[in-house]
């Protein structure tokens, strides 16, 4: 029992908030703007220069954010987009948010991420069909990039839109390039929930080179409304706004974004923990035959949201369900990331997807167990974790 008292409970994923963390968020508080003030510009600014784009638009949320950019595409009923079976349902609802149809494309099972040619085939064969293929969103999982070149020529010769849900991976480097994500997709979706690399309580943001849409989804986060200059048929005063658009409250608050300045300071710092600790984690459990540590391709640097360890159940006298009990009891709570998307019941019965569609997803699944991996840990968390890997592999 020695092990349950000397240790706190420790998680998959957890924030890490300082002093000045505090003080940024209680200087908001007391200024005049709790929200729409320039906290939110301010963040807005910092984001889009960390990845290297002209335009960000913060959001209450990442799941909003990718609404929005359904919204701004333009994908209605009759449109298919594809994404990854391995991703959070989010990635996929909205595709049905707006009533487009979703379809999925297998992973690799060295990026986990979409397959680049099944992709292709599969656009090949809606094409052939007559269908609507508009546009694929691709998850950089765990904080290690897809391949990107290989979608952006897939999106350039098929005309379609690249969304890359990036909520893993901001910091990630692909093809040694910092600033891949805009540069490849259309638009990137970010969110800054406690447990990814920065956080802002609940948040997101829009990252794109493209003008027009950064427009269009400030416009549909409020509500659709513009104002001044960018009114469209007359102008009543200065109290006046039209509604162009149907859009929503997706906004995010000043209180929010003076935290978000303040983690975008700190990122760095935590991506550099964070390689230390899949290091640590790589050297530990890398001779193992009994595991599968996660790869990195070349001209790569993980950016380790997750630390995605394999384990080849199959082959072991314990199943996944006594790991994570026994994990639990020395206060370590694991994840499992993810139940393949195509296999929820909401999926399978209007979808009708079924087991088998998707090999390598369902694979990873059946082997994914997510150990604790954030900037907080210390040096005797992760002996703890390691050890406790070890105890509850026999
Ligand atoms: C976290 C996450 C989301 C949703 O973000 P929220 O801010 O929680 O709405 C979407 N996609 C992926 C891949 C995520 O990890």
């Amino acid at each position: 029992m020695g092990s349950i008292s000397s240790h706190k409970t420790i998680s998959y994923g957890h924030q890490s908030i300082d002093e000045a963390d505090v003080q940024a968020v209680v200087g908001a508080l007391t200024s005049d703007w709790l929200t729409q003030g320039p906290f939110v510009e301010a963040f807005e600014k910092k984001l889009a220069k960390r990845l290297g784009a002209a335009h960000c638009t913060a959001t209450a949320n990442g799941t909003a954010s990718l609404h929005l950019i359904a919204l701004a595409m333009g994908w209605k009923q009759g449109d298919i987009v594809i994404t990854s079976p391995n991703t959070f349902v989010a990635s996929a609802n909205c595709i049905l948010y707006v009533g487009a149809t979703p379809d999925f494309v297998d992973i690799e099972l060295g990026s986990y991420s979409l397959d680049p040619q099944k992709l292709e085939d599969r656009v090949k064969e809606h094409r052939r069909r007559g269908d609507n293929i508009k546009a694929v969103i691709a998850v950089d999982y765990a904080g290690h990039p897809g391949d990107w070149k290989a979608y952006a020529d897939i999106a350039g010769r098929y005309d379609l839109q690249l969304v890359n849900d990036h909520c893993h991976a901001i910091g990630a480097v692909y093809n040694n390039d910092v600033h891949f994500a805009a540069k490849y997709a259309d638009a990137v979706n970010l969110s800054f929930h406690p447990v990814k690399h920065i956080t802002t309580g609940e948040g997101g943001g829009i990252v794109t080179r493209h003008e027009w849409l950064d427009k269009k989804v400030k416009v549909l986060r409020n509500h659709g409304i513009v104002r001044g200059s960018n009114l469209t048929e007359r102008d009543d005063g200065p109290w006046y706004y039209e509604m162009i658009d149907l859009g929503f409250n997706y906004r995010i608050s000043d209180i929010q974004c003076a935290l978000g300045v303040r983690q975008l300071d700190r990122l760095d710092r935590f991506l550099e923990r964070r390689r230390e600790i899949a290091k640590y984690y790589d050297q530990a459990f890398g001779n193992d035959s009994r595991l599968v540590i996660p790869k990195v391709v070349g001209g790569v640097t993980h950016a380790y949201h997750l630390y995605p360890l394999r384990i080849t159940f199959d082959a072991l006298s314990t199943t996944r369900r006594l790991f994570f009990e026994g994990m639990k009891r020395v206060g370590i709570l694991c994840q499992v990331h993810y139940i393949p998307v195509h296999l929820q019941p909401y999926y399978r019965r209007h979808f009708g997807f079924a087991p088998g569609d998707f090999p390598n997803a369902e694979k990873f699944y059946a082997e994914e167990v997510s150990i604790p991996c954030y900037p907080d840990l210390s040096g005797s968390d992760l002996e703890h974790v390691v050890k406790s890997t070890f105890t509850n592999l026999k």
